[in-house]
């Protein structure tokens, strides 16, 4: 049913429709209002890593080295942080319950401690024995029973975890354990803008697993403009094109990751709403947000798609200055918060959300 090479491909084959979007199929771009000789070209990496592909592009005469440089911070934050590595920094703590990391790991774990205050329980970094429990982690599928439901839901909250920002020390509950894989990809992403502006580059694109992120405008000084998979059809439909600037648009949608149970027929998604410990089904099947910060990106998208339409859109009222979003529900309605308007273009309605 479910095949991680299918999903790759699919992926990759989206990457290249965004990117072609991004750069108009040429490798030279125009250069205006610069001194740098090379700032219309443009060198591409690809990156296997954080259980996903990703592909950074970076314009002008300094971006081979910004890529390389960029390329090894997505190497050192995925053996920090991968769950998957015995001897990662996050290992450690939930092998041991308890223990002190560095001061990045801290500041993630900061930010998703933040984000589950914030949206009221909705992005909890305790997740992980749910995401176990229903297979998502092994890809070795299962409906959980009711009585097994209700024991993993024991060792699910936030609120239970502990960490002293100055030391870097972490506490969990018994039977606890911790995941940043929702803020993750968007963490690094803002990372990575970082190392192109110490390297000088001023024009750059990335994309970890679709969560986009760009530096500056196109070299032409036009934004860049990122596709929004059709959730129906995320192979080879878009539903939206949002235009941005020195922004990151992060998508959570339920067709990344699912698997469907041969029994009921039902579909269960991986992004797992913590109040019921049940994949979300909140009717909506896509949510972007568009941001300058990655990482708050990457947690809001986890977190706007388990609230559902009515709660995610009053969350946008109450912060509106920090993020916007593109919603599409599971009727294929789009809506889009009004920080966007005019910078969404779509084959369907566009319904703004004031
Ligand atoms: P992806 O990582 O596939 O791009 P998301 O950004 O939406 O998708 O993150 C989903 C990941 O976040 C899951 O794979 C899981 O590791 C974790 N996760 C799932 N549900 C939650 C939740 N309620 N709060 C925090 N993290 C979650
Ligand atoms: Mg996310």
């Amino acid at each position: 049913m479910y095949s991680y090479l299918k999903r790759n491909l699919s992926f990759l084959i989206c990457l290249l429709l965004v990117f072609s979007f991004c750069a108009c199929g040429s490798q030279t771009e125009r250069a205006e209002a610069t001194a740098d000789p090379q700032a219309g070209e443009s060198s591409t990496v690809y990156v296997d890593s954080m259980d996903t592909f990703m592909e950074l592009r970076a314009f002008g005469s300094n971006r081979d080295a910004a890529l390389k440089a960029a390329k090894e911070e997505i190497e050192r934050l995925n053996d920090m942080l991968s769950i998957g590595l015995e001897k990662s920094e996050i290992s450690m703590v939930n092998q041991q319950g308890s223990g002190t990391v560095s001061p990045e790991t801290a500041e993630m774990i900061r930010g998703a401690l933040d984000l589950y205050e914030e949206t009221d329980g909705a992005f909890d970094l305790t997740v992980y024995p749910l995401m176990e429990l229903w297979g998502f982690v092994s890809k070795d599928y299962h409906v959980p029973t009711n009585e097994e439901l209700s024991e993993t839901l024991k060792r699910i909250g936030a609120d239970r975890v502990t960490l002293d920002d100055v030391s870097g020390a972490v506490t969990l509950d018994v039977g606890q354990a911790i995941d940043l894989g929702g803020i993750a990809k968007g963490y690094t992403s803002q990372k990575l803008m970082e190392i192109f502006k110490s390297y000088g580059v001023q024009s750059a694109i990335v994309s970890l697993g679709g969560n986009m992120q760009c530096l500056g405008t196109k070299p032409d000084g036009s934004a860049w403009r990122i596709g929004v998979k059709d959730p129906f059809n995320p192979e080879f439909g878009l539903s939206a094109i949002i235009q941005i600037v020195d922004k990151a648009v992060i998508t959570s949608g339920g067709y990344e990751r699912y698997f469907v149970d041969e029994a009921s027929g039902v579909t269960y998604r991986h992004i797992i709403d913590p109040a019921t410990g049940y994949p979300a089904e909140s009717g909506l099947s896509s949510v972007s947000i568009v941001t300058d910060n990655g990482m708050l990106g990457d947690g809001l998208s986890t977190a706007l798609y388990i609230m559902g339409l009515e709660k995610a859109s009053n969350f946008w009222r109450e912060h509106r200055d920090a993020f916007d979003a593109v919603l599409i529900d599971n009727d294929g309605n789009l809506y889009v918060t009004a920080g966007l308007e005019g910078t969404v273009s779509s084959d369907s309605e566009i319904r703004i959300i004031r």
